[in-house]
């Protein structure tokens, strides 16, 4: 595996073993994806109520972002589509994309950012994450009550003993057990649904609440600037390569701010791509938020909606068995009159 990034999240390194790609949806994957019995995604179907909370607090809007796709074709297909920072984002494109093994291309989507995670289940121990990248999946990995969702985000968190100064140590040790089939992770992932709407209701009258919405993920993805990342032969999915767009004023305190926690589901699980380590803490955000047939569309344009990638399937991971862990559903406090909207909508796009 050439960095960090490839080894922790997403990324394009082979399994032990050999490449990997999503044409059975991961079910031909090995090692710990194989013998794991802690997988992640699964259904999300609890009745396991817990004392658990979620605090996502001190982001802050971002510059010097970029907008990353990853995309294989062919033996193998896989790739997803993130929004992280470099540590020298002054580079030319050109450039980075020649020299982007060398590149120590993993840094904090947000220095100040923070995610506290209250668990009850062992020790009662508060945990504090930072956010380390976010990227996309289409359709969407975990599925709620056995329903897909059109895409689900995910924030890759790292305790923050392992970022800053004590990330490229952390780096270090991670490589080091690259081949332990037994291997765990101290990751957290927050998951984010998103269901694909005009926000407009049967008789065609605009939903407020869910068209304020709608209007933050839309210049959320907007200032992602994916209308950018090339298609066609000079693309990166045609083209096996590295595609790297600015994204430079990316209005994530909104967007975070946006997220209602106050409904989540929580279990233990792993990384949904090869090397699937275990260990890592998911919560999934139970109330799904808009997106525009457009901005989904600049996303699925580039996998399930992609014939050259895994025969116009997605990127997404099969569902994993639950086998002996427990799945909280957490509910702190009754729902909003915006998050209702939503709960609808996510439910009403998947009856017709
Ligand atoms: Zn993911």
């Amino acid at each position: 595996m050439k960095s960090f990034a490839y080894a922790a999240i997403a990324g394009t390194a082979a399994a032990a073993g050999g490449n990997w790609g999503y044409y059975t949806m991961g079910k031909d994957w090995t090692v710990q994806c194989a013998t794991g019995q802690h997988q992640s995604p699964i259904d999300l179907n609890a009745k396991d109520k817990a004392d658990f909370s979620l605090k996502i607090q001190n982001f802050g809007d971002q510059t010097g972002l970029h907008t990353h796709i990853h995309g294989k074709t062919g033996t193998y297909a896989n790739g997803a589509l993130y929004l992280k920072r470099k540590d020298n984002p002054a580079e030319e494109i050109g450039r980075r994309l020649q020299t982007h093994g060398k590149v120590k291309n993993v840094l904090q989507l947000d220095a100040e950012g923070d995610i506290e995670l209250k668990r009850n289940e062992k020790d009662g121990a508060t945990l504090h994450y930072q956010p380390n990248q976010l990227h996309v999946h289409a359709p969407s990995e975990h599925t709620i009550g056995g329903k897909y969702f059109d895409m689900e985000m995910h924030f890759v968190m790292l305790p923050h003993s392992a970022t800053g100064d004590a990330h490229e140590k952390f780096v270090k040790e991670q490589k080091a057990k690259e081949g332990d089939a037994d291997y765990k992770v101290n990751y957290a992932v927050l998951g984010v649904m998103f269901t694909e709407t005009d926000c407009k209701d049967d008789a065609g009258k605009a939903i407020k609440e869910c068209e304020a919405k709608l209007k933050m993920t839309d210049s959320f993805f907007e200032s992602m600037n994916m209308d950018q990342i090339k298609q066609g032969s000079k693309g990166p999915i045609e083209n096996r390569n590295d595609s790297w767009v600015k994204a430079d004023k990316v209005p994530l305190k909104s967007f975070m701010d946006s997220l209602d926690t106050s409904q989540f589901y929580a279990y233990e699980g792993s990384l949904t791509t090869p090397p699937c380590w275990e260990g890592v803490r998911w919560s999934v955000l139970k109330n799904a938020l808009p997106i525009s047939k457009k901005q989904l569309g600049l996303v699925t344009r580039n996998y399930a909606g992609n014939e050259k990638f895994a025969k116009l399937k997605g990127n997404n991971r099969v569902i994993m068995p639950l086998n002996d862990r427990k799945l909280f559903f957490i509910d702190n406090g009754a729902l909003s009159l915006a998050a209702t909207t939503m709960a609808g909508l996510a439910t009403a796009a998947y009856l017709f």
